[in-house]
């Protein structure tokens, strides 16, 4: 059912649902995992508050503004997504307060996430019937930028040689991410859904 707002601009009082991608963060040994956004100013969802609208632009205009890029974006159907640079986690999310609905989807104030999965970002870029596959590990690279990868693409970056400066379990971190988060995962929504989607043509 797609979602409409009445108008472009509204004050919600209940939250509506969307999609999104993150990417993730975290230290070392694998803890303190954080979602954070791709675009916009990269701060990292605080774990069990909302996440709040800034924009890069303009401090002092209401978040998010009509004529401006502001606000935390989510859209209405997750192939939406597959163009987003290096995503590393899907969910849904919450979003509420002040959303305004524009022709990719939503920008809002407050936002909260609902369920989440990792994701392996070369198998949601050429995303086939199945879905996208289960990740294997997390590569966390320098910087704590947090990469995760399927079994196959993990033996296909090691054949091409590319650093994978420190392998984690997918396992363990998208554990600690639900944990962090209070969510749940988004595996058994995937099945409710029977989910299927067309490939992408080159
Ligand atoms: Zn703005
Ligand atoms: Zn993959």
């Amino acid at each position: 059912m797609p979602i409409r707002l009445e108008t472009p601009v509204a004050t919600l009082a209940e939250p509506i649902h969307a999609w999104r991608t993150w990417t993730l963060v975290g230290s070392r040994d694998g803890s303190q995992v954080r979602l954070a956004p791709i675009a916009g100013d990269g701060r990292p969802w605080p774990p069990r508050r909302p996440a709040e609208a800034s924009c890069t632009r303009n401090r002092s205009h209401v978040r998010p503004e009509l004529e401006c890029t502001c606000g935390l974006h989510a859209v209405e159907s997750p192939h939406e997504l597959r163009r987003t640079r290096d995503p590393a986690v899907l969910g849904t999310v919450a979003l509420w307060g002040r959303i305004v609905e524009h022709e990719h989807g939503f920008r809002a104030a407050l936002a909260y996430p609902q369920r989440l999965r990792l994701l392996c970002y070369l198998c949601f870029t050429l995303w086939g019937r199945n879905g996208p596959g289960d990740c294997e590990v997390v590569v966390r690279h320098r910087g704590g930028r947090m990469v995760p990868l399927c079994g196959p693409h993990l033996e296909l970056s090691r054949r091409y040689g590319y650093h994978l400066a420190r392998i984690l379990s997918a396992r363990t971190i998208e554990s600690e991410l639900l944990a962090t988060y209070a969510v749940d995962p988004l595996r058994e929504l995937f099945a409710a859904n029977g989910w299927t989607a067309e490939p992408v043509s080159a």
